[in-house]
C-alpha cells in the first residue's frame, strides 16, 4: 500500500462516526489514547504539562480536541473548555501555549463567532501571564487551504492589539513564504509544520521530497540574523531529524542561542527525539491533546506513518 493510500484509508477511520464511538467505548484501546492523549479535562492535562516539565524539561501545547464544529453546543463546548485551561495557567509557572482551529471555536457557524471567541481566549492568557514577558500564548493551528487567509487575518488582528498569539504556516503550499515574510515583519511566532493536507499542484508542493526542499528553505528565512532583529520567535514543528540538524546548525550560523527558537513535536511520536534535543539544551514543546474525543486524532496519526499498523492491527483484534 502506498504511504498516500494508507493516509487515505486511516482518514476514512477517522471520519467513521460508527467507529469512533465503539473505539472511544472499547477498554482495549486505552493503551492508545493514552500513546496519544493527556486527560479528558483541562486539570489533566495541566498536569501532565506539569508532570513533563519536571521530569523532562520539555514545555507543552495544549489542545482540546474537536475539530471542524458546525453546531454552536459544540463551539461553547470547545471554548469553555480552552478558557478552563487558560485559567488554570494563572500561577501555574509554566510556559505553555493553547492551541486552537479557527473551526473549533466557531469559523463554520459564523466568522464573527470566531473572533470574539478567540479574542476571550487570548484575553483570559494575557490576564494570566502578569509580567511573565513571553510565557503562554494561543497558538493558531492551521486547516486546510480554504481557511489559510481568514486563519492569518484573525491572527494578525489580534496580534496588532498586543494579545499573546503564535500562527502555524504549512510548508506544502507555495504561498508560504510570502505569508512567512509578513509575519517576520511585525516579529510575530510562527511554528512551522509540514503540512497534514493536501491540494492541488498549483498551490501546494505534493512530493515529500519538494515539501522538505521549502521546509529547508522557509527554516533559513526563519533563523536569518535579520528575522532575530525583527523580534521573530521560530518554532521549527516537525519530527523529521535531518530538519532538527538543518535549523540547529542555521540558528548557531546566525547568532541564535537555544531558547530564543524551539522545537514543537506531537505527543507519542518519536518522544525519543524529544527527549534527546531536551537533553541537549535545545527548548523543546509537545503538542498534547486532551479530551473524550480522542479517536479521530490518533487515528490520523498512526496514518501519518506506515510502520503504526502494528499499533492500529492491536487496537482492531484486541
Ligand atoms: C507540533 C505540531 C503541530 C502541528 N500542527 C499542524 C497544523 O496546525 N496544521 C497542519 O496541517 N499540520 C500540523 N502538524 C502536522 C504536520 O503538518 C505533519 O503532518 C506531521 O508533523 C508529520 O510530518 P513530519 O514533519 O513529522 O515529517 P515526516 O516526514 O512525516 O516524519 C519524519 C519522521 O518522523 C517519524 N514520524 C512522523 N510522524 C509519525 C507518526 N505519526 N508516528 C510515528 N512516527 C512518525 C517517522 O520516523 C518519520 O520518518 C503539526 C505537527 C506538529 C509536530
Amino acid at each position: 500500500m502506498t504511504r498516500r493510500m494508507w493516509q487515505r484509508a486511516m482518514i476514512g477511520l477517522a471520519r467513521s462516526h460508527r467507529m469512533t464511538c465503539f473505539m472511544q467505548q472499547s477498554r482495549a484501546t486505552s493503551f492508545l489514547s493514552r500513546r496519544f492523549v493527556a486527560g479528558g479535562t483541562p486539570a489533566d492535562a495541566v498536569d501532565y504539562a506539569q508532570n513533563l516539565l519536571a521530569e523532562h524539561g520539555i514545555r507543552s501545547s495544549l489542545f482540546y480536541l474537536g475539530e471542524y464544529v458546525d453546531d454552536r453546543g459544540k463551539v461553547s463546548e470547545n471554548l469553555r473548555n480552552k478558557l478552563d485551561v487558560a485559567t488554570l495557567l494563572a500561577g501555574s509557572g509554566l510556559d505553555l501555549h493553547i492551541s486552537v482551529d479557527p473551526t473549533q471555536i466557531g469559523y463554520q457557524v459564523d466568522p464573527a463567532l470566531s473572533y470574539a471567541n478567540a479574542e476571550s481566549i487570548a484575553a483570559r492568557i494575557r490576564a494570566g501571564i502578569g509580567n511573565r514577558v513571553g510565557a503562554h500564548c494561543l497558538m493558531f493551528d492551521m486547516e486546510d487551504a480554504a481557511v489559510v487567509d481568514p486563519t492569518i487575518a484573525l491572527h494578525d488582528h489580534l496580534h496588532a492589539q498586543g494579545y499573546p498569539v503564535a500562527l502555524t504556516l504549512q510548508a506544502y503550499l507555495r504561498r508560504t513564504l510570502d505569508d512567512l515574510e509578513a509575519q517576520v515583519a511585525q516579529g510575530a511566532r510562527v511554528r512551522l509544520v509540514k503540512g497534514a493536507f493536501a491540494a492541488d499542484g498549483t498551490v501546494a508542493h505534493r512530493s515529500q521530497q519538494a515539501i522538505k526542499a521549502n521546509f529547508r528553505k522557509l527554516i533559513a528565512r526563519m533563523l536569518s540574523r535579520r528575522a532575530r532583529d525583527q523580534g521573530f520567535y521560530p518554532i521549527i514543528a516537525t519530527h523529521d531529524t535531518d530538519l532538527h540538524g538543518f535549523a540547529r546548525t542555521t540558528a548557531a550560523d546566525h547568532g541564535w542561542s537555544p531558547g530564543e527558537y524551539e522545537f514543537e513535536m506531537l505527543l507519542g511520536v518519536r518522544s525519543d527525539v524529544a527527549r534527546a534535543l531536551a537533553a541537549q539544551g535545545e527548548r523543546v514543546r509537545l503538542y498534547t491533546p486532551f479530551g473524550r474525543d480522542w479517536w479521530p486524532y490518533a487515528v490520523r496519526r498512526i496514518g501519518e506513518n506506515r510502520r503504526n499498523a502494528i499499533l492500529l492491527a492491536r487496537s482492531l483484534i484486541a
